[in-house]
């Protein structure tokens, strides 16, 4: 299995070494997967149990969502894992990346009464009407959670989910760590925003939709983002590939 998907093993252990950076991780909790069949039932996700900061690309694993051995296997995934990765492989075609943690300010926003995100910079523009709410946490995502969370989801590329994290979908893993970096970055800023009690300059409809529509036109701009990423990780913490 070593030498299967390479490139996308890769990437997806660069992902997990950049999130821990972060610190977006949540001790040995959370998962990225990426699918690597066309069909969209085959994807690689973190094993379980495994430090973000030690991920290398070779133990990742590669579960097929229509095997239901798969959790009486040896090497069995993060039950959680398997049920919400797998149903949102199943169901949204164009999740090809699913990235689901528990960062700090995307977590405080799906703790409040009202989680949407006021237009109030071009980070919380970006995502202005672009984000689904899960508001029916029901306990820790097996089975039926993990249904309703990939229906609530829809056509849209992120999925607050109210009481307990965020889940970032994309077709690539660039697109979709770009895009949960500046998710973050916008919930950083309206919680701080929201902590000094002060009214928030909110932007109009037209503007907030013009510099969304902006964001999504800006090109390469995730990739060449990801590529220095990966490039910083190449000098600094290499064995990542192995
Ligand atoms: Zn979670
Ligand atoms: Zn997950």
């Amino acid at each position: 299995m070593k030498n299967n998907h390479n490139k996308e093993r890769i990437e997806l252990a660069a992902a997990f070494r950049w999130a821990a950076r972060l610190n977006m991780h949540e001790s040995i909790a959370n998962h990225f997967s990426l699918v690597v069949s066309d069909d969209g039932s085959q994807f690689l996700v973190n094993p379980n149990g495994r430090h973000f900061s030690q991920i290398k690309a070779s133990e990742l694993l590669l579960l097929d969502s229509n095997d239901n051995t798969t959790m009486s296997s040896k090497n069995a995934p993060d039950p959680t894992a398997w049920a919400i990765h797998s149903a949102i492989h199943r169901n949204n075609a164009q999740a090809k990346c699913v990235l689901h943690v528990h960062s700090k300010y995307a977590t405080i926003l799906a703790c409040l009464e009202n989680s949407v995100m006021p237009p109030i910079d071009q980070n919380t523009m970006r995502f202005y009407n672009r984000v689904s709410i899960d508001v029916g946490y029901d306990g820790m995502g097996l089975a039926n959670e993990a249904e309703r969370l990939s229906a609530k989801l829809g056509s849209n590329k992120i999925l607050l989910l109210g009481n307990h994290g965020v889940v970032v979908t994309a077709p690539s893993v660039a697109q979709a760590f770009d895009d949960l970096y500046y998710f973050e970055r916008a919930c950083e800023t309206l919680i701080g925003a929201y902590q000094t009690g002060k009214k928030l300059r909110v932007a109009s409809h037209e503007v907030a939709e013009k510099t969304a529509q902006q964001w999504e036109s800006y090109g390469s701009f995730a990739n060449h983002h990801f590529n220095e990423l990966m490039a910083i990780l190449d000098k600094e913490e290499p064995d990542y590939k192995c």
